[in-house]
Order: C-alpha cells, then structure tokens, then sequence
C-alpha cells in the first residue's frame, strides 16, 4: 500500500500540542451568535393548521414557506432543543447546489433527470440567496465558488475527467486549474491541481443562517416551541397528535423534519445512520497570515479523496478545517458523548499543518463535531404517512445546507397533494434502501470505511466490497 501526502509529510508534535493547547470543544458558530430569543415549550394543547418537527434548516425552511404559501395558515415548529443546535448550527457552511451529493451520485442514480436535479439545484442556490436578501438575514452569504483540490497524483485524471465532462454539457464557470494555477489561488505545498467551480457553491455562516431563518419565520407568523420533544405521532379522526411532555400538538398536516434523530415513523428507523465529522475553527489570521496563503478569492475548498477535507475562510478571517474521520457507532445513536474524539481532532490538526505549513503557531480556538445524516443513497429520501397528512424529508449525508431549502418545498407540495416538478422527480418518488439492522450495520460500515481508506492509499483503486456496494447503489459517505 502507497501513502497519502499527511503520512509523508508530517508536521512536528509541537506545533500540533500548540494549536490544540487552549481550544475550546463547543461550536464557534453557535458561539459567535448574539443572545438569542427564548422560546416556550408546548404546554396543554395546541391547534395548528401545521405542525413541523424539528428546528433546523428543514423545519425552518418549510415553515417559512407554508406562510408563503398561506400566510393565513396557523405554522407552528417544535423543536426538542433550540433551533439550530444540531447539524443545522454546526455544518461547514457549503451551500452546494448538488441535491443528489454531487453529479456523480446523482447521474448513477437518476440518470434520467440529472440534468434536470442539477437544475433545479441551481435554481434552489439562486433562490436562497434571494430569499436570505429579502428576509434580510445576515448570515455571511458569499457567492464565491468552489474548488475541488487534488492531494495525491491518481486523483489529477479526475480532475481532468470532471473538467473535460462539464465542457462537453456545456456547464459554465468550471474551470482545471494546474498546480502553478492552483498555488497561486490557494498556496498549500499539498495542491496539485484543482477544479474551480464558480457557480455551484456559496459560503454561509451556518448559525446565522439558522437564527436568521428562525426570526424570519416568526415575523411571517410562525410560532416556534423549544425544549419540547415530540414523543409520538397518532391519527386523531382526521388530524394528527403529537404527544410531548408537557402537552400536545394537534395538526391538519405534520411534516417531518428529525433527520438523523430517531424517526418518529416506524418506516424510516433504518433509513438513516448518524456519522461523527469533526471540525476545527482555527482564531483569525493576521494579514501577514493570510498573505501567506492567498486565498483573496475565499473559495470553498474540498480535497478528493474518499476520506476528504474540506475547509474554509470565516468572516473574520479564521480557516475551518473539517472532515476525514467519520466515525460509526454502534447501534447507530446520536449521543454527545460521540463528539469528544481527541485522536480525530489529532489527525485534523495535524493534516491542517501538512496543507498549511506556513501557518506553524497558529492556534485553533473551537473543535466541534455533529452526526452526519447518512442515507443509503448519500441524499435526502421523502413520502408521506397517514394518509397523505404526514410527510418527510431527512438523510442529506453531510450536504444539506442548500438541498434542505428544496427539501422544505418538496414536503409542502406533497402535503398539499400538488403534482409538481419537484414530486414527479423519481429522486422524491422513490425510497431508498433501509440500512441493515446491527450487527451488520456497524460491520458493513467498518468494511466499507476501511475499503475506502485502502483506496485512498492504492492509486484510488476500489476493491470488490466497494465495486459490488457501487453496483447495488448502496453506500456509506460523509
Ligand atoms: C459537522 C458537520 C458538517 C457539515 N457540513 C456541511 C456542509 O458544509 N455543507 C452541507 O451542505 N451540509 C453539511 N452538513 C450537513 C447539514 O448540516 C445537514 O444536512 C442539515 O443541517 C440538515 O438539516 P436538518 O434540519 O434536516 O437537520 P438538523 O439540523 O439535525 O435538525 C433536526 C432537528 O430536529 C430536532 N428533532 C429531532 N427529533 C425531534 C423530536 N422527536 N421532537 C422535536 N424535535 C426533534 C432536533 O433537535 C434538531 O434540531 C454537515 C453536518 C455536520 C454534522
């Protein structure tokens, strides 16, 4: 087996103790929040036209909306915690246009409407930026595009084949950029080559736009209870109860917006599995820094490989650095205790230094990490219950910041009972495979992480596990 750059290139031990010495393991961009509202949990009963669980992104979006939709309609978003504190406050901040986890995925999938999934992707960025303008929120939205970074030389002929495909469909912005051409965009000893996309991707700051999203809404006439976990769904004659500690909740129309928490639908326990990513935030880079790298262009950036990075300029000028490890448990719970990994936040130092070495001294001041939402086919999955009256969208497999938006709207249309170019997508129509039950999930996942992390170290080369998980459109990615 070959090495990657990070085993050759090893920064030293006392630059990596430095940079963690001191940081905090809480989220920055939860942190870097102004005091928010405090909301009331659901006490005895509360009528709505429509009722959404969950606060994040999903929720949010879908509440937002139905009072667009109808603003006369009685919204009303209950969330077991506090907006935002899930995935939706913890995420890299990559709006991508894809919904189907990048075109790959999605061309093997739905062939068929690929082209017509990345347009409707397009449209979906577009139109979150416009609706981010006009609700005002200030969430750090930068339409700055996108590089993909080759760090190991088997991955330049997939550069070349993404560069060379997007030309002959004619798709505008996407650009090869060679290892001079690269360095002078982003400088890092480890970038080969790159591909710039300029169109398909902005940057946010994910609690704001979670904040933002959550004022919006209650502006429009949404109200939102925190701190209220819904225990249970059941018909009512022809409404729907959701049963919580202090009271319930009795709507017209539920949607569904739990992601990779337990589903409250029996139907769907299997359809996602949490995967700890982890993050580091680093503190701002001076100017001298920052000249050091380049970067005037604020590019989102991601690496190649299976077990990829990805990582970003804030605001105010510090680098998150995300990815790698994403970490399985056992029985497939979202537990806290999953979040505190030194050796994860170990290797992300020490592979930030190998990208970065000029920046040796620079200190991190935030390590997080967040279940990932893994479906089987690494994108959302959607339907209906109870008749028509319950619907869902979850498992956007860590690339939900912008597909959740579409997510909202999909559920919307199929609780109105409306046939739309959004539910005649076989992509909403059609439900993916559930996962297996442990113990094989937990041994699936182990074979296909370490299958993928041997092709990492073997020119990209993938071995029978993967080629047959391919051929079945099954999988496991972060
Ligand atoms: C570390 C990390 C990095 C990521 N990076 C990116 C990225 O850069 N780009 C990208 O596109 N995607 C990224 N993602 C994925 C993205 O954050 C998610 O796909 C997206 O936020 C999903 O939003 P959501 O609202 O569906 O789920 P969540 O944000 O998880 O919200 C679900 C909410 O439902 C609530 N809930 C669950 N069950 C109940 C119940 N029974 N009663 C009441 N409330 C309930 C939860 O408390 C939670 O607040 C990342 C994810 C992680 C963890």
């Amino acid at each position: 087996m070959g090495t990657t750059v990070y085993e050759r290139q090893r920064p030293a031990a006392s630059v990596i103790a430095h940079a963690l010495d001191g940081s905090r393991r809480s989220v920055f961009w939860l942190d870097d929040l102004p005091p928010q509202p405090s909301r009331p949990a659901v006490r005895g009963t509360v009528t709505a036209d429509l009722a959404i669980v969950g606060g994040g992104y999903t929720g949010l979006w879908t509440a937002l909306h139905a009072k667009r939709r109808d603003p006369d309609a009685r919204v009303v978003v209950v969330e077991a915690k506090t907006v935002g504190w899930a995935a939706s406050g913890r995420n890299g901040g990559f709006c991508e246009a894809s919904l189907t986890h990048g075109r790959d995925n999605g061309l093997s999938r739905w062939p068929d409407e690929i082209d017509q999934l990345d347009r409707m992707g397009l449209e979906n960025l577009d139109a979150m930026g416009r609706d981010i303008a006009d609700h005002g929120i200030d969430a750090d939205w930068e339409r700055v595009g996108a590089l993909g970074v080759a760090t190991e030389p088997h991955q330049l002929d997939w550069l070349d084949d993404w560069a060379t495909d997007a030309a002959a469909r004619g798709e505008r912005g996407v650009t090869r950029l060679d290892q001079a051409a690269v360095q002078a965009a982003v400088a890092s000893p480890t970038f080969l080559g790159a591909v710039f996309e300029e169109h398909t991707n902005a940057l946010v700051h994910p609690g704001k736009l979670a904040a933002g999203l959550a004022r919006a809404a209650e502006e429009a006439g949404v109200q939102i209870f925190e701190g209220t976990a819904v225990r249970t769904l059941s018909d009512d004659g022809d409404r729907v109860v959701l049963e919580t500690a202090g009271g319930r909740v009795s709507a017209a129309r539920v949607a569904l917006a739990t992601n990779v928490f337990p589903a409250l639908l029996t139907r769907n326990r299997l359809m996602t599995v949490p995967v700890y990513d982890y993050v580091l935030m680093t503190e701002p880079l001076t100017d001298e820094q920052l000249a050091s790298i380049g970067w005037s262009g604020r590019q989102g950036l991601s690496d190649l490989a299976n077990q990829f990075h990805y990582f970003r300029l804030s605001r105010d000028n510090r680098i998150l650095f995300g990815g790698y490890d994403a970490i399985y448990h056992y029985g497939a719970r979202v537990r806290s205790s999953y979040e505190n990994r030194p050796e994860s936040f170990e290797k992300l130092a020490n592979h930030f230094f190998t990208t970065f070495p000029q920046l040796a001294g620079l200190r991190f001041t935030h390590r997080w990490a967040g279940a990932i939402d893994t479906s089987t086919q690494f994108c959302a999955f959607f339907g209906t219950a109870r008749a028509g009256r319950v619907a869902y969208a979850a498992g956007f497999t860590g690339l939900g910041v912008a597909a959740t938006r579409f997510a909202g709207d999909v559920m919307l249309d199929l609780l109105a009972g409306d046939a739309t170019d959004r539910t005649d997508l076989e992509m909403v129509r059609k439900r993916p495979l559930p996962f297996p039950p442990e113990p094989a999930a937990a041994l699936g996942v182990a074979a296909t992480r370490w299958s993928l992390d041997r092709a990492d170290h073997n020119g990209g080369k993938r071995n029978v596990l993967l080629k047959t998980l391919d051929a079945l459109g099954l999988g496991f990615d972060s």
